[in-house]
C-alpha cells in the first residue's frame, strides 16, 4: 500500500494530486491494471475533474457551498457537518486505468484531493491492482 500526505492550507480547497498518484503508480512497478486512490477521512474526498482552467475548481467549491451551506440547522456537535456532507457527495475513492505504466486520464482530467475542513494534514492511499 503506497500513499502520501497532503497539507491543505485553506478551509475548503481542491489540491491537484495527479503527479503524486502517477508517481505511486510508477513505484508499484505495474504496467497495466487499475489505480485506486482512497482518502481515509470523513471531511475530505477525492475527485477527478478539469486540470486546465483553475476556475473549474473555484466553481466546484462555489456549487458545493451553495448546495450545502454551513448555515443549515445541522445537529452534529463538532460544527463541521457541512464538511461531512460534502465529503460524501464527493466520494472517498476514484479508480484510474493504468496502461503502459501511465494513468489513462483524459487530456483535461486531473485527480483532486478535496478538502472540506482544513487546513489539515491528510493522507491519501494508492493501491495498484496489476493486470496479469
Ligand atoms: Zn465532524
Amino acid at each position: 500500500m503506497a500513499g502520501f500526505e497532503v497539507q491543505t492550507r485553506e478551509h475548503v480547497v481542491f489540491v491537484d494530486i495527479t503527479s503524486q498518484v502517477a508517481a505511486a503508480a510508477v513505484e508499484s512497478g505495474a504496467r497495466d491494471g487499475v489505480v485506486v486512490v482512497y482518502v481515509p477521512h470523513t471531511t475530505a474526498g477525492v475527485t477527478i475533474n478539469e486540470n486546465a482552467d483553475p476556475s473549474v475548481r473555484a466553481d466546484m467549491k462555489l456549487a458545493l457551498e451553495r448546495l450545502v451551506p454551513r448555515s443549515l440547522p445541522f445537529t452534529h456537535l463538532e460544527g463541521n457537518a457541512d464538511a461531512h456532507v460534502k465529503a460524501s457527495l464527493t466520494g472517498s475513492s476514484v479508480i484510474v486505468p493504468l496502461a503502459d505504466g501511465r494513468l489513462q486520464l483524459g487530456t483535461w482530467q486531473g485527480v483532486y484531493f478535496a478538502e472540506f475542513d482544513g487546513p489539515r494534514r491528510r493522507r491519501v492511499l494508492v493501491s495498484v491492482l496489476a493486470a496479469r
